[in-house]
Order: structure tokens, then sequence, then C-alpha cells
């Protein structure tokens, strides 16, 4: 008998929903023209940009014309940390689009200031306040982390960033779609999203710029996107976006709980199993639904990594970008997890498609 494969990895990225492919077929083929015409066959392209930009907007609590489509994550977190003005706050735990584009600041002569998190992988006003230097226009925090899944409080860090007078930033790429946002509730300025990591296509994503607030362009050329990021629209991959987002948003408490009491029976098994195991990230106020991160002492993650994939289950030793690279992750090292058992870390994300039967294979996979 075939062997079910189990995926397990969705911090990586997602499989695309049926909905939205069925969304995005027609846009691939008689439906293909420029939205940007002014013939009858840029109609339903132009609609549909223009709906699926709707519906995003609704989905996070923004306006329409608040939401900027960029190809990704990596983009809308480079668009803002390298177009914003002043002085940088950055966590040091934030994904490398963010680190690395901060780092890319500094170079050319930037203050980039860090904010280390605490112990159980959080960023709280404390952090930020240690870390305040003069001068700082933009702090960015993640909303949720992709390597130990825990959520920080971004509606209480944009309020004491708006207090010391500089804009806030979010890449909320592993939260949208898996926890309710409302960029209004929470005051943000900027926040970053990536279709891929909510069961959207790939190559698309969007920038949220609060109404008024001024972002340098990204790419000259054309109109679209309000002439800040030129270039035919991706329709398909837009259109397929907008559906997945809005088809998370209206199952997520269902979607959440169901996860979040698989993560806890995944948790429970592994523990019996190995009582020595170390869970980062666990003791946080919040974690992501279905998101364990285990650290097995005197394992080493990558191999484990390798043990399972001959098994059939797919699971990651940290952030997928980072999977060849031996080294202990910035963010393990951030939290100061030792390194001891950081070198043993696997980060197991469930979806919505994982089952009971699938965290139970998970866990005797490991013995
Ligand atoms: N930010 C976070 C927190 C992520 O997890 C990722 C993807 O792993 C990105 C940004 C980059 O997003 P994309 O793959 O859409 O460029």
């Amino acid at each position: 008998m075939k062997r079910k494969l189990i995926y397990a990895d969705h911090a990586a990225t997602t499989p695309l929903m049926p909905e939205a492919l069925e969304a995005m077929l027609p846009f691939m083929k008689g439906d293909f023209g420029n939205p940007s015409s002014i013939h009858s066959w840029a109609r339903k392209p132009r609609e549909a940009v223009r709906a699926a930009r709707a519906t995003i907007a609704e989905c996070i609590g923004a306006e329409p014309e608040e939401i900027f489509f960029t190809s990704g994550g990596t983009e809308a977190d480079n668009w803002v940390i390298k177009g914003s003005a002043g002085g940088l706050l950055v966590s040091a735990y934030e994904h490398h689009a963010v680190l690395n584009a901060a780092a890319h600041e500094a170079r050319r002569g930037r203050l980039v200031a860090y904010a280390r998190p605490t112990r159980d992988g959080v960023i709280d006003v404390r952090q930020i306040a240690a870390a305040w230097r003069k001068g700082i226009g933009l702090v960015s925090v993640m909303t949720a982390n992709n390597e130990i899944g825990t959520i920080n409080d971004v509606g209480a860090l944009a309020a004491e960033v708006h207090s010391r007078g500089a804009l806030f930033h979010t890449d909320a790429v592993q939260a949208v779609g898996h926890i309710p946002i409302d960029v209004r509730r929470m005051d943000l300025d900027f926040l970053s999203a990536s279709a891929h990591k909510f069961n959207g296509p790939k190559g698309i994503g969007f920038l949220f710029v609060r109404k008024g607030l001024k972002l340098a362009s990204l790419l000259d050329g054309g109109q679209q996107e309000d002439g800040k990021r030129a270039g035919t629209e991706n329709v398909a991959a837009i259109v397929g976006m907008a559906v997945a987002l809005k088809t998370n948003c209206v199952r997520m408490a269902r979607v959440a709980k169901r996860l979040d009491g698989l993560a806890e029976r995944l948790r429970a098994e592994l523990v019996a199993a190995f009582p020595d195991a170390v869970f980062p990230g666990a003791d946080a106020p919040r974690q992501l639904p279905g998101f364990v991160s285990v650290a097995l002492p005197g394992r080493s993650g990558e191999g484990l990594v390798h043990i399972l994939d001959l098994k059939g289950i797919a699971v990651s030793a940290g952030a997928a970008c980072d999977s060849w690279n031996t080294q202990v992750s910035h963010v393990l090292k951030a939290i100061r997890l030792p390194a001891r058992l950081a070198k043993g870390v696997i980060r197991i994300s469930l979806g919505c498609e994982n089952t009971v039967e699938d965290v139970k294979r998970i866990t005797s996979a490991f013995i």
C-alpha cells in the first residue's frame, strides 16, 4: 500500500487551495488582457484586480487604496525598510528580508538599532525602550516569528512607538490568514504579507501603507499601484491571493482551534517519548496555531529532517532558507537557547489538511 506523505512545514509554504486555483485559471486563459488597456479586454482583469484589492483590504480592516501589491513578503519588507526615513529599530529575530535590508541601510550610513527578544521569544515595550536611540524614524517588529511561532502584541508596540514619535511596521507574513489582524485597531502604519503562507500562490504579496504616509516609490514606470510599484499586475496571482485570504479569514477561528488541539497533542506525545524535550517559544503568551518548535537534546535537527523525509514526513530544522545551513539560527541565538539544544531544534508547522493520524506518525517517526 502506498504510504501517505505528510506535509508539516506550513511555515515554509502552504499548498495552494483549490478555490484559489479555480479563481486564477480564467486569467491564465481567455481573460488575459492587460488591466491598463483601454479596450474591452481590460475590463475583466481590471475589475478582478479592483475586487481583489477590496477583499484583501476588508480582511485586515484597511481601505483598498492602502493595499500595494508586491511579489511577496521579501519585497514588501525591503520596500518599507529601504523606502522609509530616519533611523531604524528592528528586532534581532526578524526574517532576513528585514534584517538584511536593514544591514544594507546601515552600510549606507543609516542608523540601525536592534531590539533583543526575551528568552520566551517575544518583543514587548521594554525591549523597544531598552534599544531606543535618538533619531529612530521606523520600528519593525514581526507579528509572529517564523522559527518559533511566538506572537507579539503589535498593537501595544505600535502605541509605544507612536508615543515616541516614530512609525511602526510589522512583518505579518506568518500571521495574516492565520490569526485576526485589524490594522486600524492595532494602529499599524505598514504591514507586509505573502500569499503562499496562507494557501495562496507564490510570488505575490502586499504591503499595507496607512493613508497619508509617505513612502518612496519602489519601481518607476507606469501608473500601476498608484505609480509607486510600476509594472503590469500579476492578475491571476492577485485574484488567487484574495480568494485564499478571504477563505482563510472565514474559517480562521475553526481551523485555529483544531490546529491548537493538534499541536497540544503533538507536544504531549513528544514529551512522553522524549522526557527531556524542550519547546522554544512555548512559554510565550501566544504561539501560532499548529506550530511546534521542539529541541531534542543530543540530536541533530538537520539529521532528523533527513530521517523524517525518508519516512515521507516534511518538517524543517529552522527557517526553510536556512535548512542547508547547520549554523545555529539567529532566532535561536537571539532567545539565548543554549547551542546544545539549538542544534536539535525541529520546526513542525501543521496546516488545515493535517490530522490526528499525522501527529501520531510524526511522533513515532522520531523514535
Ligand atoms: N517574512 C517572514 C516572517 C517569512 O516567514 C518569510 C518567508 O519565509 C518572508 C518574510 C519572505 O516572504 P516571501 O517568501 O513571500 O518573500
